[in-house]
């Protein structure tokens, strides 16, 4: 499992769809926890 937002692997992952392509996106807690900007491959940015 590797994070979308720090490119780390991780154990504690939360899986979620994008919005706007409905890939599913992993981020970690600790990215999650402290609202990290992810970037969907689809361009989609979200925090
Ligand atoms: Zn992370
Ligand atoms: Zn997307």
């Amino acid at each position: 499992m590797e994070c979308i937002s720090c490119a780390k692997e991780t154990a504690e992952v939360v899986k979620f769809p994008c919005p706007n392509c409905s890939e599913t996106i992993l981020r970690c807690g600790k990215c999650k926890d402290l609202s990290i900007t992810y970037e969907c491959k689809c361009g989609f940015k979200g925090p």
